[in-house]
């Protein structure tokens, strides 16, 4: 029989750590922390299977299939408890919580408090003797079981929250502020609305027996984990629906019991900085989300974090005490136990932990383990101090870092001098770190709509942040809350996704319906700008200027690591000397792709570009073509000056021609007295270059076989300035390239005219200089015939940009209109421009390095399309046997830790 329920309690449990899959990562760390020793209230966890089950058989034969196990292990938490499941006497209350594969926080549902009824209620009130805990309980899971099963949720954006107003409504007939002022009676009455609005809006009475209750929120945490916001987030994450969610029941612990009781959040090390620090935020006299809702200001767990915190929020040391004491000087003991376990846990799970915990009266419990979100740079220290702490090897160090993550630590920090002048508007939490500026906005839809309309990155500005803002998020520079810490539900998903974010800035007053934000005096209006420091919680009036990332300390560490553990090297593309230098900063070995038509655009280069396309004849091409030799000699100069005998792959002429000639009519006149010709001729010759299908047309190697003298000028301009650069005193390392080839003879035909102009050049100056002639494999009839290609060519470079368009017959400027599509319908699982198609192109790749070797033994192969930069298909050209790959100069770090986890990954 297929187990589906695993219990767990008092140092024992059916699961461990290990079953992720089955029990998720929230399931199996309950499971584990009993194993290790840590106080966890007991309960037991339904598999992901049977999430699985629920969505093929439905949820009457799901329940069926359960139930059995699921009272078994109810009972065994009423033996561990002394309490009994739906009694009215002495009853157990648990809570109901999703937990997936992968941490999807606040993603999908859980149900705290299920169990209560008008009587059970009566009796946690008497057994505690404390009537106000019980009932704030009581209107707590109402709430959160209407809003989750029973489907109490506002009908649109603008509508409040059915109890949200009814809470609104209470307060304002009771004349007070907080939900803490309520008195026992008016949660009574709370409760009574509560379920008469349920009645109302549902047309049935709140179910007041717990296995009803159970069962509803049972399957209701499977339904979520198909709402909206989970899909999304799989979406952006990479999580396959197919997983599904485990459902963990556990006995409830109190945390809104009184003044010895309370509830927190806290990291083993700073997940912002990466800093060695226990930290985290607690409230005494609360429950579950209280801490992360940002309803009421979060505390500090340890001393040193609250005078940190004290002092960057500018609070007095005495109201700091009085006021907002941490947890170290309120509750020494529990704080004492809670460190000891961080420490523990952290020490097994070799990772930074992100932890949850609540205090009844007194006694721990913990109620969650994970590894921790981060951010870029947190990502890199830890795993350095990890390292030096000799707590992880140096493999487990390289693979813990996520490369695309790299990319936050290069990015933009604000301009030195311009902060000097920057207004200062206020001050908030430094909940993310980075650096942001931008046009506001007051709602997630619109920072999505500034995105693709106005192409401008907003800063979204909320009171706080829910999931459903997430989509928003993602697309905006930064963000700005009023409410919430530093574990608020902004600060975590913004430091998750390397996004700049300052929470909880108090002074700042929100309008969404006027849509202003209003800061001490100063008024803003949506589209007004903001820049915000998430490194300091600063919120600038206005644009700041930024200035690029340093890269020093863990980062080069890393970055050194990984050179130890690649077996391919990382090249980059580079059109000039500036490109070249700032990836040699970043580690690239060579240069991939140097494409020769960029250089064409600068200055009054162009003109004399033009003169040779419109040009009438050989002659006439010859003329215009000297123009550019010494412009092309000095470019190449400086690139191989800059490279100092790194290999430079430096390909030929490649777009058509067309994208060189004036389309305006203004441009052709000046072009046509420019060249002393008329302007009908100019129209004409430029109407002539139209192609229907430029992408396949006259370009690439067709160009220099059409026109050899342009393939002439080119080679002569590389070996020159080979040659003279090396009489300059450094080494030069040439690969020329010839791009599009699909016929063995078109390469022929382009290598006999570089070897021919290389030998003149060599009579000519009496000395010769090594090169090479490759070709871009790039045509698929190229990789098919790679054996014959491979018996010309010294050396393949994948030009996987064209061989993706022309295997999947997509044009990359055409795909707008369908590919979006494909990718919501899952007809294609990912953008082929972005993650190379391993499947298709893929076989291409391993088809031309495999023919291509067979008849040149060792033939050098790389890769110097996007892709080269992109961690899966850095992973793949790994597993291909190319030697290098080749990326922006931004994407190399990311290549080259890419490059050595793949070869960890192998070796594994
Ligand atoms: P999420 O995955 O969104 O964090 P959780 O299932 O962890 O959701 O629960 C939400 C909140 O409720 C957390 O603060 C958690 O600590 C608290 N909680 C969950 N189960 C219990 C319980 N048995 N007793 C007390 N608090 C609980
Ligand atoms: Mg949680
Ligand atoms: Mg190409």
């Amino acid at each position: 029989m297929t187990k589906r329920v695993y219990t767990f309690g008092n140092k024992k449990a059916e699961g461990n750590g290990k079953m992720k899959e089955l029990l998720g990562g929230k399931g199996a760390n309950l499971a584990e922390m009993n194993l290790i020793g840590v106080p966890v209230p007991p309960g037991f966890t339904i598999t992901t299977d049977v999430c699985t089950e629920y969505y093929t058989h439905g949820r009457d034969k799901v329940v069926e299939m359960i139930r059995p196990e699921v009272e078994k292990a109810i009972a065994e938490i009423e033996a561990h408890t002394g309490n009994k499941f739906n009694d009215n006497k002495n009853p157990l209350l648990v809570s109901v919580r999703s937990g997936a594969r992968a941490s999807m926080p606040g993603m999908m549902d859980t149900i705290l408090n299920l169990g209560l009824n008008d009587e059970a209620v009566e009796a946690i009130a008497k057994k505690s003797g404390n009537e106000r805990f019980a009932w704030d309980s009581y209107r707590r899971f109402v709430q959160m079981y209407g809003d989750v099963v029973l489907g109490m949720k506002p009908e649109s954006k603008e509508d409040e929250d059915p109890f949200e107003e009814i809470i609104d409504h209470l307060k304002a007939e009771k004349k007070v502020q907080n939900d803490t002022d309520l008195t026992t009676d008016d949660l009574k009455e709370m409760v009574k609305r509560f379920k008469a609005a349920v009645k109302k809006q549902t047309g049935n009475d709140f179910p007041a027996d717990a296995w009803e209750q159970l069962w509803g929120a049972v399957m209701s945490v499977f339904q979520s984990w198909m709402n909206d916001r989970a899909i999304l987030y799989r979406k952006l994450n990479n999580i396959p629906a197919e997983w599904g969610t485990a459902v963990n029941v556990q006995a409830m612990v109190f945390g809104n019991m009184g003044d010895n009781s309370a509830t927190g959040v806290c990291f083993s090390r700073d997940a912002a900085t990466g800093e060695n620090l226990f930290n985290g935020e607690y409230l005494v006299n609360a429950q579950g989300e209280d801490v992360v809702a940002g309803i009421r200001t979060p505390q500090q767990i340890t001393a040193e974090g609250s005078r940190r915190w004290a002092q960057s929020q500018g609070v007095s040391e005495e109201d700091r005490a009085s006021k907002f004491p941490s947890l170290e000087e309120v509750m020494p003991e529990a704080y004492k136990e809670l460190d000891a376990i961080q420490r523990n846990l952290e020490k097994y799970f070799t990772d930074m932990q992100d932890m949850e915990f609540t205090i009844q009266d007194g006694k721990l419990w913990m109620l969650q383990t994970r590894s921790g979100k981060r951010t870029g740079a947190a990502m890199v220290k830890i795993a350095m101090d990890m390292l030096d702490e000799k707590l992880i090897d140096e493999k487990t160090a390289i693979l813990r870092c996520e490369a695309a993550k790299l990319d936050e630590l290069l990015h933009p920090v604000f301009d030195k001098d311009a902060m000097k002048s920057a207004q200062v508007m206020t001050k908030g939490l430094p909940a993310s770190p980075g650096a942001a500026t931008g046009p506001i906005v007051f709602f997630a839809e619109d920072a999505e709509v500034w995105k693709d309309t106005k192409r401008e990155e907003a800063i979204l500005v909320r009171i706080e942040t829910s999931p459903e803002d997430l989509k928003g998020m993602n697309v905006a520079a930064g963000i700005l809350t009023a409410r919430g810490g530093m574990t608020s539900h902004a600060a975590v998903v913004a430091r998750g996704m390397g996004k700049c974010c300052v929470s909880g800035a108090g002074d700042a007053k929100i309008d969404y319906k006027a849509r202003t934000l209003e800061i001490n005096g100063t008024k803003l209006k949506e589209g007004d700008w903001i820049s915000l420091n998430g490194s300091t919680g600063e919120v600038y009036l206005g644009k700041v200027a930024t200035q690029e990332a340093e890269l020093s300390g863990d980062f080069a560490k890393l970055m050194d690591l990984t050179s130890k553990y690649t077996r391919m090297k990382v090249r980059t593309n580079a059109d000039t000397p500036n490109d070249a230098a700032v990836a040699i900063k970043f580690g690239a070995q060579g240069i991939g792709l140097c494409r020769t038509e960029h250089m064409f655009f600068e200055g009054d280069r162009i003109l004399a570009v033009r003169e040779m396309i419109l040009a009438d004849d050989e002659d006439g091409r010859r003329k215009a073509l000297a123009k550019l030799l010494p412009i092309q000699r000095g470019d190449f100069e400086g690139i191989f000056e800059a490279m100092n005998g790194l290999p430079v792959t430096v390909r030929l002429l490649d777009p058509p021609l067309h994208e060189f000639v004036p389309h305006t009519e203004k441009d052709q006149k000046d072009l046509a007295k420019h060249l002393g010709i008329g302007f009908e001729t100019v129209r004409e010759k430029v109407e002539s270059l139209h192609e229907v299908n430029p992408m396949l047309g006259h370009r690439g190697c067709r160009l220099g076989n059409t026109y050899p003298e342009i393939t002439e000028m080119q080679a002569r301009a590389l070996i020159e300035a080979a040659l003279n650069t090396r009489k300059k005193g450094t080494q030069v390392n040439l690969e020329i390239m010839v791009p599009l080839i699909g016929n063995v003879n078109e390469l022929k035909y382009q290598k006999t005219i570089i070897d021919n102009t290389a030998r003149q050049i060599f009579t000519e100056r009496g000395e010769e200089i090594a090169y090479m002639v490759g070709t871009m494999i790039e045509v698929p009839r190229a990789a098919l015939t790679a054996d014959e290609v491979a018996e010309v060519a010294e050396f393949f470079s994948f030009g996987t940009n064209d061989l993706t368009q022309m295997t999947l017959g997509f044009s990359r400027d055409d795909i707008g209109k369908f590919l979006p599509i494909y990718l919501e319908k899952g007809i294609l699982e990912q953008d082929p421009f972005q993650v190379l198609d391993r499947v298709g192109v893929g076989s291409l790749v391993r088809e031309g390095v495999n023919k291509g070797r067979s008849t040149r033994a060792g033939l050098k192969c790389g890769i110097c399309g996007e892709h080269g930069g992109e961690p899966s298909s850095v992973e793949f050209c790994h597993t291909a046997g190319l030697d290098y790959v080749s990326c922006s100069p931004f994407r190399v770090p990311i290549a080259r830790l890419s490059a050595a986890q793949a070869a960890i990954k192998e070796g594994k």
